[in-house]
């Protein structure tokens, strides 16, 4: 079988790799389609550790179930979710599930992007969901990146009535205005420089999109915005300077979140007494557990998320290296998606 082998974002191989074999409380699933995450991408992450077999967007075909496995039969299409928690743990109990032991040690073997991939026990127990005949391959491929940005919304304390900016209008801010439009935000507002990015956060629902080369973000949001800075601001790259804006672009009272990691040696500056004065809350969230998988498939389902609005672009799995690149350099690119026929 094909496996996907990461190098660097201009070295992503096809490599031959065998059929992988089950033991006791795993299943073996036939790829059907995988989404490519900006953290396949993120050089600083990856490169050290390569070689790697990314992808954590899967969704396929159970082919085979393991000795004791008798919730699941072959044929079944399935989401399969890369890490799962214990459940018993202090971080567990406390429902910070990325932070579990657990959490951290499980995976699919290679990867998300192999043609047959191995679900361990932990995962088959915990974080395999069926799907719907409603719903296609692709569209459930968004099951894991919406289910951070479920997390994402409960950790930015979005209340009724609050104004919303997300910095950043990719695919995963197009997902998380769209979660805050429905956790009652009253007006949500998303900025990016790429122009079709932002018709298509438009098209997504949300109310108002800035271009940063048009002036201050500050005053574009003020004068939308009843003149007053947003409640919550969702800082989605993972750059420094971006997370900066950030904190000085939300409104006393306000909140605001980190979406993506930046590299271990990054340092942001803050003033304490900025943040202490202005009650402003720094918050993070980081990947997602059980919970918010089933509420991402609920939103799919139910057709509350579409992934009309997110997936731009398809290409087959022996088209990585090309749809690697594309994640790597987006422009106009949202969601990419591979395909295996
Ligand atoms: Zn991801
Ligand atoms: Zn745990």
């Amino acid at each position: 079988m094909y496996t996907v082998e990461y190098h660097a974002n201009d070295d992503v191989r096809l490599v031959e790799k065998p059929v992988p074999e089950i033991g006791p409380g795993e299943v073996l699933v036939q790829l059907k389609a995988c989404g490519i995450c900006a953290s396949d991408v993120m050089e600083w992450y990856m490169k050290p550790r390569a070689p790697l077999y990314p992808g954590h967007e899967p969704v396929g075909v159970i082919v085979q179930v393991g000795e004791g496995v008798d919730q699941f039969k072959p044929g079944q299409r399935v989401f399969i979710h890369h890490h799962v928690p214990c459940m018993t743990c202090h971080y567990c109990q406390r429902g910070a599930f990325s932070q579990c032991a657990t959490f951290r040690a499980t995976r699919l073997y290679p990867g998300g992007l192999a043609e047959y991939i191995r679900v361990p026990a932990p995962n088959v127990q915990l974080d395999v969901l069926p799907l719907p005949d409603s719903l296609s391959d692709e569209a459930a491929t968004l099951v894991e990146p919406l289910a951070c940005c479920v997390r994402g919304i409960d950790r930015a304390n979005i209340r009724p009535g609050d104004s919303v900016l997300i910095l950043g209008a990719g695919s995963n801010g197009l997902m998380l205005g769209q979660l805050a439009k429905m956790r009652g935000a009253l007006r949500v507002m998303i900025s990016d420089f790429i122009a079709y990015r932002r018709e298509a956060a438009l098209k997504a629902g949300i109310d108002v999109a800035f271009d940063p080369q048009d002036g201050s973000i500050e005053e574009q949001v003020a004068a939308v915005n009843d003149g007053l800075k947003p409640d919550v601001v969702i800082v989605t790259p993972s750059k420094i300077s971006v997370m900066q804006q950030g904190i000085d672009l939300v409104a006393p009272g306000g909140t605001v979140l980190l979406f993506a990691p930046p590299p271990p040696a990054d340092e942001l500056s803050v003033k304490p007494n900025h943040l202490f004065f202005r009650e402003i809350t720094l918050r993070t969230s980081y990947s997602a557990g059980p919970y918010e998988t089933r509420q991402a498939l609920d939103l799919l389902r139910t057709g509350r998320i579409r992934s009309e609005s997110i997936i731009t672009h398809r290409f087959p799995l022996q088209e990585a290296p090309q749809a690697f690149h594309l994640v790597a350099n987006p422009g106009e690119a949202l969601k990419v998606v591979l395909h295996v026929d």
